[in-house]
Order: structure tokens, then sequence, then C-alpha cells
């Protein structure tokens, strides 16, 4: 049998960290079985699914690198095949109409809380024929009043619900809309689900599409249902605890390794390791190691991988991300030096590609002044004369390389009788603006000999008119 899974997230909102999470796994499990992965929009919620919505969870996907195989096929292109299986479900009385007003429902729904009961549909028009004249009507799935649904979930095991706990299912709404739970069951036959991985708030309606797949006489998928995901302080996951859309996370500075390698460890584990490439999780992942209990979110974890994946992965690849945030940032890299020397330099410094550009910038940009901590300190008076003699230290090197960059450096200390930080670190500031910069030779050999130059002259400039004021 080959493997096929879906993602069928609702466009209510973002890709969310949850959805993000069992799109994965569901990714995860098509790709280790060599199977395909479907993505289809459940967009039957026309009210509240917006275009912007759609947009933001392709988004999500293609920056995570979930790719399906197939689609995106939408629910709202679909109704007339929907339609098409009410109406042989009817034919063979297996569905049936229902003239129940809402507020007739409501009313019994009432008095059966009022005595303890579960509310549901009694079952009022099941075998009625008297059809009134002229009214609307919805139809209903003729639910079987025996027996049991039993379905082993690859996450919570066997699971055993009685048919008397289910009542008849409305499948199309008087206005001739399909209903979701209809539609998700003829989607999943329909395009060859063999394994169905979502939310565990979807447990519910598992056994009553179970139900209608078997009235159709279409083969039963398999279920993974997932744990929720909680904050750090044990609450549902929601906005209040920072940011739950994936394309937040992008904006912020993490890799999408980062957050694939993070939501992968958040409800699934293969002994104690913690860093998994895709290709590993790939070849690792099973449904049958997903963890039962809800996952707490922990930021300090996805910060910890990120800076791994910033200091591990080819500086080539943090450079394609980190690119987004040099533009976001407005820093034009065409003006410096290569994207890729600048991470090699910097990786071991940030915690994101946020900070990463934020740092970066005296790279790509002329600063307009000193940081004013940083000037007070090393550009005093004192500092001009060794400020000069480096400059024009610096000025002789021949071959703009670390090697002979630290060497004139050295000889300029010597030379004055100085120790190496009465040198350096003006002529860092000098030359990034501030005192925090990697090791001076690498940074200077990034900033090209003539921009040191010009640099050191504007610090020299500045202790002048320090001087003179
Ligand atoms: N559309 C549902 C949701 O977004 C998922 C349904 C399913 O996976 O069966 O929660």
């Amino acid at each position: 049998m080959s493997v096929v899974t879906r993602f069928a997230p609702s466009p209510t909102g973002y890709l969310h960290v949850g959805g993000a999470r069992t799109a994965l796994y569901s990714w995860l499990y098509a790709k280790s079985q060599g199977g395909k992965f479907v993505l289809r929009i459940e967009d039957t919620d026309v009210e509240r699914s917006t275009e912007q919505a759609k947009q933001a969870i392709l988004d999500g996907m293609k920056w995570l690198g979930l790719e399906h195989d197939e689609g995106p096929y939408y629910q709202t292109e679909r109704f007339d095949k929907y339609n098409q299986y009410i109406d042989k479900l009817l034919e063979q009385g297996l569905a049936y109409r229902c003239y129940m007003k809402s507020d007739e429902l409501d009313k019994i729904r009432e008095e059966q809380e009022k005595r303890g009961e579960k509310p549901r549909y009694p079952g009022t028009w099941r075998d009625r024929t008297d059809y009134p004249e002229n009214e609307a009507f919805a139809i209903r799935f003729k639910n079987p009043k025996e027996g049991e649904v039993v379905f082993k979930d690859h996450v919570r095991g066997e699971i055993r619900i009685s048919n008397t706990e289910l009542d008849d299912l409305v499948i199309r709404r008087s206005d001739g809309t399909p209903t979701y739970n209809f539609c998700v069951v003829i989607d999943d036959w329909e395009m060859g689900i063999t394994h169905v991985v979502r939310g565990e708030d979807h447990i519910n309606n598992t056994p009553r599409q179970i139900n209608i797949l078997k009235a159709l006489g279409a083969p039963v998928p398999e279920y993974a249902h997932v744990s929720m995901i909680l904050g750090d302080d044990g609450k549902k996951l929601s906005k209040r605890h920072g940011a739950v859309s994936v394309m937040q996370y992008r904006d912020d500075g993490f890799l999408p390794q980062a957050v694939l390698n993070y939501l992968v460890r958040l409800g699934w584990s293969h002994g104690d390791q913690e860093i998994f490439s895709v290709d590993e999780m790939i070849d690792l992942f099973s449904l049958d190691h997903i963890s039962k209990s809800a996952s707490a979110f922990n930021t300090e974890k996805l910060i910890w991988l990120n800076q791994h994946y910033i200091k591990t992965l080819p500086a080539s690849e943090v450079a394609e991300h980190a690119k987004w945030h040099f533009d976001e940032q407005k820093i034009d890299v065409r003006n410096g030096p290569a994207l890729e020397d600048v991470i090699k330099v910097q990786a071991e410094r940030v915690d994101t590609l946020k900070e990463l550009a934020e740092i970066s910038r005296y790279f790509y940009e002329d600063f307009e002044e000193f940081d004013a901590n940083a000037a007070k300190k090393h550009l005093r008076p004192v500092a001009k004369e060794c400020l000069v003699a480096v400059r024009d230290a610096l000025n002789e090197v021949g071959e703009w390389n670390s090697a002979n960059i630290q060497n004139a450096i050295n000889n300029t200390a010597e030379k004055l009788g100085l120790g190496m930080g009465k040198v350096g670190m003006p002529l860092r500031v000098a030359a990034t603006g501030s005192g925090n910069s990697p090791s001076l030779d690498v940074t200077l050999v990034l900033l090209k000999q003539s921009k040191v130059a010009q640099r050191i002259d504007k610090a020299i400039e500045f202790i002048e008119k320090r001087e003179n004021s």
C-alpha cells in the first residue's frame, strides 16, 4: 500500500505553531514511507475563511519547506461533488430529509440538558415520509443505531465509541451547502488518504466520519490524533505567549531548520536525540512515537536550536534566509563583503538572523555616529597618536589579509610601547563604530583597506573636534 497523507487547514487565520507541527508530522510520515503528501484547504466556512489566510498558510508551508505533492485542493470548488454523494446516500436510504426547525431543535436540546442528558437530535424525521410542501429541509446521515465504532489511533491506542452516543449528523444544510464532516470524508476517500494525522480536537469527529465512510463503501484510513501544545504556563498556546504564527518566527529571525527541528521534538522523540536534520527526521520518524501528553512550548529551546543552526549550517544556506532580514532592515548587501563571509564571522555572536543583520550594518554602511559609551572610553585624545600610527601601518600593508593586518597592529603597538588593547580598542571603535565586533583582523579584512583608512580618519577628526570643544 502506498501511503498518502494530507494537511487540511481551515483558512481562518495564520499557519500557527500547532498546525505547522501537524503538517510536519503528516509530511514526514508520507516522506518516510515514500508516499504522497496532499494539501487541502478546508474553506467551507465561507464567513470565516479569507484569501489572506489562504495565502498565509501557503507562505508558511513554503517557508518551512513542507512542499505538497498534490493540491492545494479547495473544498469550495468541490461542492457539486459532495452533493452528488449526498444524493446517492438519499437514494440508498442511508440519509434522509429533516424538516425540523432550529428553534424546535433548540427546545429539545434544552429539555435534554435539564434532564441531564447529552443534547442530541432525537431522530424525529429518520423514518418519516410525510414531507411538508415548499419547506426547506436539511439532510441527515442515518447513523447506525447499534454496535460501536472501533479504531486504532496511532497516538492513543484503541478507541471505542458506541453508536448510541452518536446522533444523525446534518450532512447538507437547508441552504444546500454540505457540512464540514461530510466534505472531509469525501475528500479523504477521493484523495486516497491512507493516514489522517490531525489535532486531537478532531477526535470526536472520527467515529462519525468512519460511519459515513462505511456507508459509502469507502476504505477507512488510519488515524493519529496529535495532542495539544501548551504555553510555558501550562495553558493552551495562544497569542498571549508571543509568536504563534509560523511567519512571525521568520520575522523574528529564526531559520526554518530550527523551527522544524523544534516542532518535530515537540511531541515526538527518538531516544535522547535533540538535533535532527530534515533527512534524519524523514529516516527516523514514526507515528507510533508521538507522545500522548500535551507538549509545552519552550522559547529558550527554540533559540538554542536557532543558534545551533546559524553556527553549523553552511554559511551559504544561512545567507539565503539572512538576506531577507538585511533587506527588511534596508541594508544593501551589494555595498560590502559577501553575506556568507559576514555570517562566518558573526555566527557565534547572535541568537537570531534579525540580530545578525542589526549588528552587521557597519560592514555595508558608514555609521553617522560612534557608539557614545565606546567613544567616550576609547576615542580620547591619547588615542589619537595610536590611530595615526596604525592607519599609516595599515596603509602600508600589501596583501590585505588577516595575518598581515595582525602584524601591522602588533608592530604599531610595539613601536609605541603600548599593550595591544590600547591600539586595538580605538581601532575597533574607529572601524566599526562600537566596542563590539569579531576579532579585528577578520573584521578589517572584510571592511577593505581603503574603507578602514577612511574610518580611522573620521575617528581622528572626531577626537580633534572633541579636543577643540
Ligand atoms: N480543517 C481542520 C482544521 O483546520 C482539520 C480537519 C482534519 O484534519 O480532518 O482544524
